[in-house]
C-alpha cells in the first residue's frame, strides 16, 4: 500500500492541545492501515525564541553550534506527538533527522540534503509503526548536526516522499492553500485549487512563506504528488502539479512579496574582464545568495555594480566586499536596508505581452519608486520601499483581476506583516 507523508508545521504543534489534535489526525490514517511518515517542526515560535537565546549569548555564534541548538526544537516535538500516538494506543517511533538517514551537506545553517538512507524508516513501517521524523534537520557524513535553512521542515517532508516514493506529501499548515497572495496583506486574495510546480517555484523563491523553495524544488524533480492544506479546517487545499496537467487561463495567477531585502552597490570597480565574476564568486564563497544584479557604466574605466540580498544577509555581504577591497578595487560601497520586492507570477506571461508595462504603470500611478527590476519567463519583480509594499501588492492584485468578490473575510484575521 502506498506510503503517505505528512508534514505539520509549526502553528500546528504549537500547543499540546494541537498535538493531540495532529495525533488524532494521524491515528485515523493509520488506523485505515496506511503507512504513514509523519515530519513536524518545531513547536510554535521555539525556533525563533532559541536564535534570541543564542543571540544573547553571541553577537556571533557559530553556525555549527547554532545548528545544535535549533534542532533541538523539533526534537521536543517529535518526542511530544509520538508520546501523545502511544496514548491512543498507536505504535509509534519518533527519528531524529539523523536517526531516519538524512544526509546532509555541510554548510550549517542552510545544508542541502545529498541522500536518505531509508532503511531505518523502512524498518519501523515494516513493522506497523507511525515513523515521526525531525524537520529540518540531518547529519552531515561526517556526522556533524546539520539544519537546512528556515522553512526547511517542508524540504524534509518531500525530500522523503520521494526517497520512499509516497503516492502523495500533504503540507499541513495554517492556512487553506495556496492563495493569489498572503491573505495577511490583500484581504480580496483567493485560493488556487492547483499551481504549476515552476509557478510554485517562483512564488516560494519570492517569500510567499507557504512552502520551502528547495521542497518544491524537489517535488518538481522527482514527481512528488504534492498538497497544501490546513490542519485546522477540513477543505481540499492546494495540489502542486505539472504545468501539463493544468490549464491556466490566467496571465498572472499571483502576486508575491518579501518583506526583507536589501541593496549594495559597489561603486567604480575596475572594469577587468574578471570584475563581475570575481564578486560574485568572493559572495558566492561567502555563501550569500544574490538576487538581482544591475550593472551600469561609471566612466570609461570603471562600472557600478547594484545587487539585491536578503536583508539577513545584507551586513555580511558588505562586509566581505570591504574585506576585498584592494583585491576588487572599486571606490565605494553602499547598503540600503528597508526595502521589499514585490512580482507578479504566472507560467502563461510568455505567450502575453504587457505584463511588465501593466505592472509599472500600477506602481506609477500609485507614485511608487521602482528601485530595481528584474524579469523571468514566468515572473516580474520590483525592488521598492518596504513602507508602500502592502499597498504595491494590493493594487497589483486587483491591476491582474485577481480580487475575489466578497472574500474579505479569508483568512484576514491580521494584517500585520512580519517585519
Ligand atoms: N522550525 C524551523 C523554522 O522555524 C523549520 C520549519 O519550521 O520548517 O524555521
Ligand atoms: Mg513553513
Amino acid at each position: 500500500m502506498g506510503i503517505v507523508v505528512q508534514k505539520y508545521g509549526g502553528t500546528s504543534v504549537a500547543s499540546v492541545e494541537r498535538i493531540r489534535r495532529v495525533a488524532e489526525r494521524v491515528a485515523a490514517l493509520h488506523s485505515r492501515g496506511k503507512p504513514c511518515v509523519v515530519t513536524v517542526s518545531a513547536m510554535g515560535k521555539t525556533t525563533d525564541q532559541l536564535i534570541e537565546l543564542a543571540r544573547q549569548v553571541s553577537s556571533r555564534p557559530p553556525a555549527r553550534e547554532m545548528d545544535m541548538l535549533l534542532t533541538t526544537g523539533e526534537q521536543v516535538s517529535i518526542a511530544l506527538l509520538a508520546m501523545a500516538l502511544a496514548e491512543r494506543g498507536v505504535r509509534v517511533r519518533s527519528l531524529t533527522g539523523w536517526q531516519a538517514g538524512i544526509i546532509t551537506d555541510a554548510i550549517h545553517g542552510k545544508a542541502r540534503i545529498q541522500g536518505i538512507d531509508t532503511r531505518m524508516i523502512r524498518g519501523c513501517l515494516d513493522r506497523g509503526e507511525v515513523v515521526i521524523v525531525a524537520g529540518f534537520q540531518g547529519k552531515t557524513p561526517e556526522g556533524e548536526i546539520t539544519t537546512l535553512g528556515r522553512g526547511g521542515s517542508d524540504t524534509t517532508a518531500v525530500a522523503l516522499a520521494a526517497a520512499l516514493e509516497a503516492e502523495v506529501c500533504e503540507i499541513f499548515t495554517d492556512v487553506t492553500g495556496v492563495f493569489t497572495a498572503d491573505p495577511r496583506v490583500v484581504p480580496r486574495a483567493g485560493k488556487m485549487e492547483e499551481i504549476s510546480f515552476e509557478e510554485m517555484l517562483e512564488l516560494a523563491h519570492l517569500g510567499a512563506g507557504v512552502l520551502h523553495p528547495r521542497s518544491v524544488e524537489c517535488a518538481m524533480k522527482y514527481r512528488v504528488p504534492l498538497v497544501v492544506r490546513s490542519s485546522f479546517v477540513e477543505e481540499p487545499g492546494t495540489w502542486v502539479k505539472e504545468a501539463k496537467d493544468m490549464e491556466t487561463t490566467r496571465n498572472v495567477r499571483g502576486i508575491a512579496h518579501d518583506m526583507h531585502v536589501a541593496r549594495i552597490k559597489v561603486l567604480g570597480l575596475e572594469n577587468r574582464i574578471e570584475t563581475l565574476s570575481r564578486l560574485f564568486g568572493i559572495l558566492g564563497d561567502a555563501h550569500i545568495n544574490v538576487d538581482m544584479i544591475v550593472q551600469s557604466e561609471h566612466d570609461a574605466e570603471r562600472i557600478d555594480v547594484a545587487f539585491s540580498v536578503s536583508e539577513d544577509e545584507g551586513e555580511m555581504a558588505k562586509e566581505v566586499i570591504e574585506a576585498h577591497r584592494e583585491e576588487l578595487g572599486y571606490l565605494k560601497v553602499l547598503y540600503e536596508t528597508g526595502l521589499a520586492k514585490v512580482s507578479a507570477v504566472g507560467a502563461g506571461m510568455v505567450s502575453r505581452p504587457g505584463v511588465a508595462a501593466k505592472m509599472f504603470a500600477t506602481l506609477t500611478d500609485a507614485g511608487i519608486r521602482i528601485k530595481m527590476v528584474s524579469t523571468s519567463e514566468i515572473k516580474i519583480s520590483c525592488v521598492i520601499p518596504r513602507d508602500r509594499a502592502v499597498e504595491a501588492v494590493r493594487e497589483l492584485h486587483s491591476a491582474f483581476g485577481l480580487d475575489v468578490a466578497g472574500a474579505e473575510m479569508v483568512g484576514a484575521t491580521t494584517t500585520k506583516v512580519r517585519e
